[in-house]
C-alpha cells in the first residue's frame, strides 16, 4: 500500500430523508431546467473542460500507483496461464482461459485516476457518483482509502453530502450533464473517468441531436451509462433488444397503437417522445457493453426500414449510425465464441452482477447450452462442491456438485471489471476443490 495516502478526515454520517428530499428535488429542479431552456449539453461539456476545476487527465502519479495497481490487482498465475496459450492443466483439470477478458483499458484507466487522485488530494473529502466500475472488490479499496460513494436513497442520489471544495469522480461509463451541472455550481472539483469510448457515444447523440435526428439508443434504460448517454442526447427511444427494435420496426412501417407504444416503452424515452412523429429521421447509439452482434443487427434492422419506407435516395434523410462498439467489448465476446467452441464441462464467468458486459458473456454461453456460472467473486465457490451463482434472470442459487467427477475442462472468462486477482482466486479454488474431491 505504499504510496497511497489515505484522507485523514472521516465521511460524513448518512443523510437525513429530509436533506436527500431536498436535494432530490435540486437535481430534479436541473433535470427539468435542462429541458426548458433546451440546454447545449455540447457548449456545457465544452466550457467545462476548461474549467480549472475539472479534470480528465491523471495528475502525473501514474508511476506511484502502478505498482500499487499491479500488486493488488495482477496476478502470476494467470500471467502463466496466458504464456501456457491459455491453458492450464493441474490433475483432474483444465483450465482454459479466453483469450481476452478481464480488464479492459478504459477500466484500468478508471481505476488508476482514482488512486492518483487520492494521491494528488490526500486530505480533501472524496466522492464517487456511483461505482468506478461494476466490481465489488475495487469499490470496496475505494472504500478503504475513504472515497465516498453518493448515497441512493429510492432511486434518486443524495448530493446533499456533497459541499463546495470536495473533489468527485465521475466513474468509468460516465455521468449525467445534470450531475455534472450540479457538481460544477456547487464548486466542486471534479475528476472525469469516463472512458474515450463512451464519450464517442455521446458524441454520437450529439450528432443525431444537431440533425434532428432522434437517437434510438441499444441498451438498458437504467443503466448509468444509458442514462448518461441519453442526457445528452435530444429526442431519444432507448431499446434494449432486437425484439423491442423489431416492434418499433413495425410501428415504423405500419403505425400502430401509440397509447401501447408509450406503454410499453414507459421511462425508456425523452419527454414527450411521439412515436408518430419522433420516428421519421433515426440515428442508432449503444451502450457501449451491449451484445456486439445485437447492436449490429439493430442497426441494420433500421438502415432497412428506412430504405424500405422512403427509399434509397432519401435514406441518409432518415438515417444515420456510427460505430461505437467498443473494441474491448467486441474482444472479449469474440474471445467467448471462441472458447465455447471448445470441449467444455462448464463455464465459470466471474463480473459483478449488474455488470452487462458480463451477463452478456454469461448468455453467449447459455446459448450455447454449456452449464455455466456466473460469479461476481472467488467467495461464492465453496465451502465444499458448492456455488452461489447467478443463473441469467434469475436470483442468486446455490448449487452443489458443480464439479463433475473425473477428468474436467473449465472454460473461465471474466468482464472488463475484474481484476485478474479475483479470477486468480476462482481458478485455485477450483483446482483445490478437485484435488481435494474423494478419488473416484
Ligand atoms: S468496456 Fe469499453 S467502453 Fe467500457 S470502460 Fe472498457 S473500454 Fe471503455
Amino acid at each position: 500500500m505504499s504510496g497511497i495516502a489515505l484522507c485523514p478526515g472521516p465521511l460524513p454520517e448518512e443523510s437525513t430523508t429530509d436533506r436527500a428530499l431536498a436535494f432530490t428535488i435540486e437535481l430534479n429542479h436541473f433535470d427539468k431546467s435542462l429541458k426548458q431552456l433546451v440546454m447545449d449539453t455540447k457548449a456545457f461539456k465544452r466550457a467545462l473542460n476548461h474549467s480549472e476545476h475539472y479534470h480528465r487527465k491523471g495528475f502525473g502519479h501514474q508511476d506511484e500507483v502502478a505498482g500499487v495497481l499491479n500488486q493488488e490487482y495482477q496476478s502470476d498465475l494467470i500471467a502463466e496461464i496466458r504464456e501456457n496459450n491459455h491453458s492450464l492443466t493441474r490433475g483432474d483439470v483444465t483450465i482454459r482461459l479466453a483469450e481476452s477478458f478481464g480488464f479492459c483499458w478504459g477500466v484500468e484507466r478508471a481505476v488508476a485516476m482514482a488512486y492518483e487522485t487520492r494521491q494528488h488530494f490526500p486530505t480533501e473529502r472524496l466522492w464517487i457518483t456511483n461505482e468506478i466500475i461494476h466490481n465489488p472488490s475495487v469499490n470496496q479499496r475505494l472504500r478503504e482509502m475513504q472515497v465516498g460513494f453518493i448515497p441512493v436513497l429510492g432511486e434518486q442520489k443524495d448530493f446533499s453530502v456533497v459541499e463546495r471544495g470536495d473533489v468527485v469522480i465521475l466513474p468509468a461509463f460516465g455521468a449525467s450533464v445534470s450531475e455534472m451541472q450540479l457538481l460544477d455550481e456547487r464548486g466542486c472539483t471534479i475528476v472525469d473517468t469516463t472512458c474515450p469510448w463512451v464519450a464517442k457515444v455521446w458524441n454520437s447523440v450529439e450528432k443525431h441531436k444537431k440533425r434532428d435526428y432522434t437517437s434510438i439508443i441499444h441498451g438498458k434504460y437504467k443503466h448509468e451509462e444509458t442514462v448518461a448517454t441519453s442526457s445528452f442526447a435530444g429526442t431519444y427511444l432507448v431499446v434494449l433488444n432486437l425484439a423491442e427494435a423489431q416492434y418499433v420496426r413495425d410501428y415504423i412501417l405500419q403505425g400502430g397503437d401509440k397509447q401501447a407504444f408509450l406503454a410499453k416503452f414507459a421511462s425508456a424515452y425523452s419527454e414527450g417522445f411521439d412515436p408518430d412523429r419522433d420516428l421519421e429521421r433515426v440515428g442508432v447509439a449503444n451502450q457501449t457493453t451491449m451484445l456486439k452482434s445485437e447492436t449490429e443487427a439493430i442497426g441494420k434492422l433500421f438502415e432497412k426500414t428506412m430504405l424500405q419506407k422512403y427509399g434509397p435516395t432519401q435514406l441518409n434523410e432518415h438515417f444515420m449510425s456510427f460505430n461505437t462498439i467498443c473494441d474491448a467489448t467486441q474482444e472479449r465476446q469474440d474471445a467467448m465464441f471462441g472458447l465455447v467452441d471448445q470441449d467444455l464441462s462448464l463455464m465459470l464467468v466471474i463480473g459483478g452482477f449488474n455488470s452487462s458486459n458480463t451477463t452478456h458473456l454469461q448468455e453467449i454461453a447459455v446459448e450455447r447450452g454449456i452449464p455455466s456460472y456466473h460469479i461476481d467473486s472467488a467467495e461464492r465457490i465453496g465451502p465444499g462442491n458448492r456455488i452461489e451463482h447467478k443463473p441469467l434472470d434469475g436470483d442468486l442459487v446455490v448449487e452443489t456438485e458443480w464439479l463433475p467427477p473425473g477428468q474436467i475442462v473449465v472454460g473461465v472468462t471474466s468482464g472488463a471489471s475484474t481484476p485478474d486477482k479475483v479470477v486468480e482466486t476462482a481458478i485455485a479454488k477450483v483446482l483445490a476443490l478437485k484435488a481435494a474431491a474423494p478419488v473416484a
